[in-house]
This record gives C-alpha cells, sequence and structure tokens, in this order.
C-alpha cells in the first residue's frame, strides 16, 4: 500500500463515517456532546493490531485510552510527562474504577527490551530511553527463567512487563489513594493478536489465564456489569 493509498483509506474510511455510522448513532453522539464518564482507563501499546473498543466491544465514552511503545507507565516522579498526567486525569478528574494494563503477542517493544545495544534503537534514541521503563521486568525475567529463549522468553517479558507497569501505576498518588479506599482495581491483561484471546493475571495463581477463567473464579465481575445494551450494539460493524 502506496502513502497516498492509505491517505485514500482513512479519507473514504471518514466519509463512511459521517455519511452512515454517525446518522445512525446520532442519539450517542448527542450524549456524549459536552460530557464523559468512563469508568475505564485501558492503557495499551500503540501498536496498529490492537483495537481497545474492538476488543472489549465498547463505543466512545466508555473507554478512556492511553497508548504508547510497550504500554508503559513510568513510575511516579520518573518521568512527569503525557502518560502521568493521563493517569492523574483519569482517577482524579473523571474518577474511573478500573484500569487496565494491556500488553500483547508479538510486541516490537517487548523484543527491543531483549537487545537493547541492538543497531536499530541506535537510530531511536527516544524509543531506547523509554524502554528503560520496562527494563526491570527483563532483570526478573533472567533472574527467574534464565534458560527462557524466543517466544517463551518474548512471552515471559511481556507478562513480566504489565506486571512491573501495574506496580508503576500504584506509585502514582492518586491510584495509591484509590486503591486504599477500594475505589480503583487493577487489571493486567495480554492480548494474543492472532488468537483474539485475552488473558488475565490471575492474583489468586500469581498466573495469567484466560479472562473467562479467571472471572468465573473471582466473586465481581471485570470491569462494567451495567452496561447499558444499546450501547455497547452500537458498535459499527467493520464491513458495514
Ligand atoms: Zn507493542
Amino acid at each position: 500500500m502506496s502513502e497516498q493509498d492509505g491517505m485514500s483509506k482513512v479519507i473514504e474510511g471518514y466519509r463512511h463515517f459521517s455519511e452512515e455510522i454517525f446518522p445512525e448513532h446520532r442519539e450517542l453522539f448527542d450524549e456524549l456532546r459536552d460530557q464523559q464518564n468512563p469508568q475505564v482507563l485501558f492503557i495499551t501499546c500503540a501498536d496498529s493490531r490492537i483495537d481497545p473498543s474492538l476488543i472489549t466491544h465498547t463505543v466512545p465514552g466508555e473507554l478512556f485510552i492511553c497508548r504508547n511503545i510497550g504500554n508503559i507507565i513510568p513510575a511516579y516522579g520518573e518521568m512527569m510527562g503525557g502518560v502521568s498526567a493521563v493517569v492523574e486525569y483519569a482517577v482524579i478528574g473523571l474518577k474511573v474504577t478500573e484500569i487496565i494494563v494491556c500488553g500483547h503477542s508479538d510486541c516490537g517493544a517487548m523484543k527491543a527490551l531483549q537487545n537493547p545495544e541492538t543497531p536499530v534503537l541506535a537510530a531511536m534514541p527516544t524509543v531506547k530511553k523509554w524502554l528503560r521503563n520496562a527494563e526491570a521486568a527483563l532483570g526478573v525475567v533472567r533472574a527467574t527463567d534464565p534458560e527462557a529463549s524466543g517466544d517463551h522468553l518474548l512471552r515471559a517479558l511481556t507478562e513480566e512487563n504489565v506486571l512491573l507497569q501495574l506496580q508503576h501505576l500504584r506509585t502514582h498518588p492518586g491510584v495509591a489513594a484509590g486503591l486504599a479506599t477500594g475505589k480503583v482495581r487493577l487489571h493486567g491483561w495480554i492480548y494474543s493478536i492472532g488468537e483474539g484471546r485475552v488473558d488475565a493475571f490471575d492474583e489468586a495463581t500469581r498466573q495469567f489465564r484466560p479472562i473467562e477463567e479467571v472471572v468465573a473464579d473471582s466473586d465481581k465481575p471485570l470491569g462494567n456489569s451495567q452496561h447499558p445494551t444499546e450501547l455497547t450494539s452500537a458498535l459499527p460493524s467493520k464491513a458495514g
């Protein structure tokens, strides 16, 4: 696909949105015109293959989303930038109750993290510096599973990175306060692109397991149990 094709597709897609999707869901957009009340902060990688709204079957207004290379949340005070501001705004301003950190299969950031001296990274000093916020995950995997290599190492690192970023989240004052008062819950997810599957971190077994099993084993369902049905059914069909 040429550069021009990429842009034409986006413009054509917008035309479809404005002529078909928007009029069909005018009521939803009217509701959202001057307010938002999301209950979930969804933090994931910038990877183009992840579509948070698609995999959670949610519509505009339901997910507050933060995306970056490697679904990283720098520890509080480490890098006071965009991610810290999103977390603060979500927890204190919007009062979200659930925070999901979602890693994924075949993550380029997790691959790069294994080889920080690779020539590719030398040309990307910003990415290289950013990935330092995930370095402890590599340290944990190397220490606990020294033989790990290939796909097994990549998966272990992806899981460990999600856990590390959840740990970083806990250092943010708004999150720490929310956790202490039971107003905020944290969730670690791994999305497997080729399988369309989400595994969630299970506190009880300290392992990532298929989310259906984790939810079934826990008392409370993950996420928002009072989904207004007219909203969940509003997701436009990709084929349309
Ligand atoms: Zn990624």
